[in-house]
């Protein structure tokens, strides 16, 4: 037979925290602190198993449950001396959810359930505070009709207002509490159509039902969206003997750290107020006080401490906060209440901390001999980092907030407001920093987005261009802040009644998506200490190397500052659109004799040569992959009749030509179209001209340094093994050449990417050419799915909102699918050519659950954008350790 309920109190339990798949995390961290012998009401838990059970059932109960119920709540009035639903000495008991991951208020709890219109005069007359009984049906009615019976607080609140209104705004008194629990129940039976429901039981079996059925309410399956949990695990439900708060001076409830969330030092942190109930601090209808005396000193508050103004519970609190700690070697965070005087602990779970305070606990511990180097490392979230890497606000400046986008890239960025990306590059220059305001970003934009400090759209998500660009570059960026509006020509920004013109300061928070008026003061990111500490340990255990997305000097400095071994992706399309090469680069393009192309490719050699010459020189022989140029030609020429005209005129040829060529170079689906290798087999001078400027460039940084570089030449877009066998000729003949004529020696590896399906496939039979793959994800995404990730915006959405998709599969890789042709990949490279170096490239390198699937394929590498890196690093630690 199958346990449904676990009984908890008086010193032992049955269940355990080991058991919070089962019991949920508050069930069986209640049922653990018991058995730790800490002061914890008695109760027993509902299993998720019932919950599923009861959810299959329409909302009805398994048959046995009444009877279990019983046995156990008869458990919990024998440990109380008190009776359920007795008119003398009534036992009041708790509802509470509790699913294995901790939901933060998303969820529903019942407090002083089971007293009625009887039971109310026998808590008054027990208790001796007829106040206290009333205030507490009060509150029950309107928790109850809330949760279970679905009439909306507002209609208690409007009531309550009034009854405060008119006794003068001051406490209520027991007479002000009746005359509420009169007008609660009439609304009740208006709004319901039936009296508020009297019999103890029913109100039990009621509540437990709404806590249930609360696992599916709207804000809970929102936060389970949002934070990746699986909708299949449900609630258990916790029912408890009420302890109370809110019995006079010496009574009071609060919530405590046992270290501080914010900064991570050894120091408890926390809140309480004196003479309350749970929800009043939750909701925060008053403002706690603190609990140290030290934390009332540094905030100047006059408002008494708990360790001034109750000692002895204080005490008693500090000891448990020890306990706790210790036994669960983490940072706890934990519920209390004080009734007349003597302490009960309600909840315990870990707590919640900001990226600095991760990594500074994580270290302090393993320094405490509390951890092992180990579990320190797996203690700390990779995507957290994100936040340290860029500037942040000083937490305690004031902020003017105005609105909330989403925090599409992260780090913090004040400046002045502009309108289009030229007046951001024109300010820029002379040295003013601005923030960037579009509805949306397109790829004109980019040079705005590079001067500029930090980017704010009022429309797109966190794949829109701007977003993705962004995040890329490194630069701040708020999102879709769908409170903005923006006025291109009169060059406003109005958010409510706000207006605010060009050149005046804002700030965004790109971790936060809050927008502020104004200018914060922000703080530079601390790159040494407990990072450096937990990075170092990070980098001894990690198995697969890190490599980053680079191709300009400034991205490549950063990427080697940031922690990066090598550059796994060099994209030279990038060193084309340089405005100054821009124009051989269309000459090339518009030649119709491959020696008009050879003439135009002269002018942009050197220069190319001159951007390997300063990667190589400052990445000092690690190791660079530099791809071959990669898009449609046609991305090199204006878009645009009139600049088509206009450059014509500047390359003095016929405006009718350069129309025509256009218009041939134009395509359906240029994703799919002339690009990658199949321009090198088209036009094979550009790829010759890159080869000899990569191998001219070593021999030059051999000389000028004496480092030696062993570059590795990647061919984008191979599907046939064919088409390297060609290219990679070419390539060793330009080798072959150079070398012969200047009699050196030269190492360097040919390679390609491996990002399409029918390379994968036939991997084996590449690698017979090919000395190394790097997995192209993003391409590979696309093709597996036939999907365009440029188009993707108008569905991708939709599918995310429906559950079509759980991820996105540009931003984690689809390990089932896409992940099944990069094994199969690696698979036929290793068969083929054992020892093949293997890496993959693209948004996915940066994406810890894509770099576990990359260490579980041993994979040699994975590259990122360079603020990635410190990520990937401590991800693929992660991996290695088996987090
Ligand atoms: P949440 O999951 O939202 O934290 P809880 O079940 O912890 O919900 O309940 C919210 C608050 O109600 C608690 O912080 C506590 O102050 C109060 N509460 C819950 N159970 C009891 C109880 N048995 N006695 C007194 N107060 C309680
Ligand atoms: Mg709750
Ligand atoms: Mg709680």
């Amino acid at each position: 037979m199958t346990k449904r309920v676990f009984f908890f109190g008086g010193g032992d339990a049955e269940g355990s925290a080991a058991e919070a798949a089962l019991l949920g995390g508050k069930g069986a961290n209640l049922a653990e602190m018991c058995r730790l012998g800490l002061p914890v009401p008695p109760g027993f838990t509902l299993t998720t198993e019932v919950g599923a059970e009861y959810r299959a059932l329409g909302g009805d109960y398994p048959q046995c449950l009444t009877t279990e119920g019983a046995v156990h709540l008869s458990r919990v009035e024998g440990l109380t001396g008190l009776k359920f639903g007795d008119p003398e000495k009534p036992l009041l008991l708790s509802v509470r959810s509790g699913a294995q991951v901790s939901m933060p208020g998303m969820m529903d709890t019942v407090l002083n359930l089971g007293l009625n219109d009887e039971t109310v005069e026998g808590l008054a007359r027990f208790s001796g505070d007829a106040r206290f009984a009333w205030d507490s049906y009060r509150r029950f009615i309107q928790m109850y009709a809330d949760i279970v019976l679905g009439v909306d607080h507002h209609h208690f609140e409007d009531i309550l207002l009034g009854v405060r209104e008119a006794g003068g705004n001051g406490h209520l008194t027991a007479q002000d509490c009746r005359r509420l629990v009169a007008d609660y129940l009439a609304t009740v039976k208006e709004e319901t159509g039936k009296p508020f429901p009297q019999d103890p039981k029913d109100q039990l079996w009621g509540a437990i039902g709404a806590v249930f059925a609360s696992w599916d309410n709207a804000r809970a399956v929102t936060y389970r969206r949002l934070n990746g949990i699986s909708d299949s695990l449900g609630t258990a439900v916790t029912v408890q003997a009420m302890v109370f708060g809110n019995r006079g001076e010496t009574s009071a409830t609060g919530v405590a750290f046992t270290r501080n969330p914010s900064t991570g030092e050894r120091q408890v942190f926390g809140e309480y107020l004196p003479n309350a109930q749970g929800e009043e601090v939750v909701a925060g209808l008053r403002t706690p006080n603190f609990l140290t005396k030290a934390g009332r000193e540094a905030a100047m508050s006059d408002a008494p401490s708990m360790e001034e103004a109750m000692p002895g519970p204080f005490a008693e609190l500090m000891e448990a906060l020890l306990r706790l700690e210790s036994h669960y070697r983490d940072m706890q965070d934990v519920e209390f209440t004080v009734q007349q005087g003597r302490l009960w602990i309600l909840q315990t779970r870990t707590a919640k901390r900001s990226t600095n305070a991760a990594l500074k606990i994580a270290v302090a511990m393993a320094n405490e001999g509390t951890l092992s180097r180990e579990e320190a490392i797996l203690r700390v979230d990779p995507m957290g980092l994100d936040q340290l890497l860029h500037d942040y606000l000083d937490p305690a400046a004031p902020r003017d907030v105005i609105t909330r986008g989403l925090p599409a890239s992260p780090g913090a960025a004040s400046g002045r407001i502009v309108f289009s990306s030229d007046e951001a590059e024109q300010r820029a220059a002379q040295g003013q920093n601005v923030i960037l305001v579009r509805v949306e970003t397109s790829p004109e934009d980019v040079h705005g987005m590079h001067a500029a400090r930090g980017i704010l759209t009022s429309r797109g998500g966190m794949t829109s261009h701007a977003a993705v660009v962004a995040r890329g570059m490194g630069r701040a960026c708020v999102c879709g802040a769908a409170g903005l509006r923006v006025d291109y020509e009169a060059r406003t920004l109005t958010c409510l009644d706000r207006v605010f013109r060009e050149g005046e300061t804002l700030t965004i928070d790109g971790s936060t998506g809050e927008v502020m008026a104004g200018f914060v003061p922000a703080l530079a990111p601390e790159l040494t200490g407990d990072f450096a500490t937990l990075m170092s340990w990070a980098d001894a255990k990690r198995r697969m190397a890190v490599r980053a997305n680079a191709e300009t000097p400034e991205d490549v400095e950063t990427a080697l500052r940031f922690g990066a071994e090598g550059i796994g992706l060099c994209r030279t399309e990038h060193m084309f659109f340089d405005p100054e090469r821009i124009i051989a680069v269309r000459e090339m393009i518009l030649a119709e004799t491959p020696e008009g192309r050879r003439a135009a490719l002269a002018k942009i050699a050197p220069m190319q040569k001159g951007d390997f010459v300063r990667i190589f020189e400052i990445m000092k022989g690690r190791p660079v992959t530099i791809r071959l140029l990669d898009p449609p030609l046609h991305e090199f020429l204006p878009d645009n009749q009139q600049d088509l005209e206009d450059l014509a005129r500047d390359l003095g040829v016929d405006p009718k030509q350069m129309l025509r060529r256009a218009r041939e170079l134009k395509e359906t689906n240029p994703m799919l179209g002339h690009r990658g290798c199949r321009l090198g087999i088209s036009y094979p001078e550009i790829y010759e001209m890159q080869a000899r400027a990569i191998f001219e460039a070593t021999i030059q940084v051999k000389e000028d340094t004496g480092e030696t570089v062993v570059p590795e030449i990647m061919v984008p877009l191979v599907s046939s093994r064919s088409e390297l066998d060609v290219l990679k000729a070419r390539i060793d003949a330009v080798a072959a050449e150079i070398g012969l004529g200047q009699g050196h020696d030269l190492a360097y590896l040919v390679g390609t990417m491996i990002e399409l399906p029918r390379a994968a496939i036939t991997a084996a039979s590449i690698a017979e050419v090919a000395e190394f793959f790097s997995f192209g994800t993003n391409d590979l995404t696309q093709s597996t799915y036939g999907i365009s990730r440029d188009d993707s915006a108008g569905f991708m959405a939709d599918y995310l909102r429906q559950g079509v998709y759980r991820r996105d599969p540009f931003m984690s890789l689809d390990q089932e699918g896409v992940g099944a042709l990069v094994k199969m990949g690696a698979d036929g490279g290793r068969a083929a050519r054992p020892g093949i170096k293997l890496g993959i490239s693209g948004e996915h390198g940066g994406d810890p659950a894509s770099i576990r699937f990359c260490e579980a394929l041993k994979l040699d590498y994975v590259s990122c954008s360079p603020y990635r890196v410190p990520i990937a690093r401590l991800a693929a630690a992660q991996a290695a350790l088996g987090g």
